[in-house]
């Protein structure tokens, strides 16, 4: 691949038509959502999809953990519902995991990423040592099968995020970074953010959006451009760290038809910028 190429992610619900759109947009790598929990159990559908997948021709650079029950409606509801931190999902989530890693070395994948879910600051909190021995496991997983296990920013500080991933000391956790994310949770600034975590920097999300109203709620995604990220300042940053991965554009709006305008629209930006 050339020096950071514009990819797309392909959120949670995608299907194979809009695959191939994307690839006939002229995009020749994306990010995509992992098969759905009862597909990933089935041996029969997940052989199925994955031939499916590769007939399109496209490159996949990562798969992304997701899981039913998930809910970014607001703060608190993130914290009990998304990714490992909820002790009464986690040891089925960890499982999950595993297939979708599975799921991603068959399609010859060698990145799973997550969002982990919101790890306490302190280190001395139960669940931070919870999270660090679950992490662990996730990617020594993974690492088995030859990928890296990645973390999504933005539910916690980036200085936060550098003091846990030095504690799991596993050499292959990566960060994928989301500068969005930093705002839309007001976890930071982002730039800032990519300059602390930069040496863990595997892949990266191009996306935009605007601060919180308020305490304990979410910001706002806008198309690239029309937020707060600075994408000239992001892609300035990027080079700066020397990122030389995929540019990610995630537009996370039901509407598709409006997210392939967005998407067309974002990678004339970006291609000005880079
Ligand atoms: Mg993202």
């Amino acid at each position: 691949m050339s020096e950071l190429p514009i990819g797309v992610m392909m959120s949670a619900g995608w299907t194979l038509d809009q695959l191939r759109q994307v690839r006939d947009l002229g995009f020749n790598n994306v990010q995509i959502h992992a098969a759905s929990e009862d597909v990933l159990e089935d041996p029969h559908g997940n052989a199925a999809l994955i031939r499916d997948i590769q007939s399109v021709g496209i490159q996949i650079t990562t798969v992304f953990a997701g899981f039913s029950g998930e809910s970014y409606a607001d703060i608190p509801t993130v914290k009990d519902t998304v990714g490992y931190l909820n002790p009464s999902m986690r040891e089925e989530r960890i499982r999950i995991t595993e297939r979708i890693s599975d799921f991603a070395r068959a399609l010859g994948v060698d990145k799973v990423a997550a969002h982990i879910g919101f790890v306490p600051e302190d280190p001395d909190h139960p669940d931070h040592h919870a999270m660090v021995e679950c992490v662990r496991r996730l990617a020594d997983y993974c690492g088995r099968n030859g990928q890296d296990f990645c973390l999504e920013t933005g539910q916690e500080t980036a200085s936060a995020l550098r003091h846990f991933l030095e504690t799991l000391n596993r050499n292959n956790v990566g960060v994928n970074f989301d500068p969005a994310n930093m705002i839309l949770y007001g976890s930071g600034e982002p730039i800032e953010a990519l300059g602390i975590v930069a040496d863990y920097v595997v892949s990266v999300h191009a996306k935009d959006g605007k601060w919180p109203p308020g305490k304990g709620q979410l910001g706002t995604e806008y198309p690239l451009g029309s937020g707060d990220v600075g994408m000239d300042r992001f892609i300035a940053k990027l080079k700066q760290i020397r990122y030389r991965g995929p540019i990610t554009m995630e537009r996370e709006i039901p509407d598709w038809d409006q997210k392939v305008r967005d998407l067309v629209q974002g990678r004339n930006l970006l291609e000005s910028l880079i």
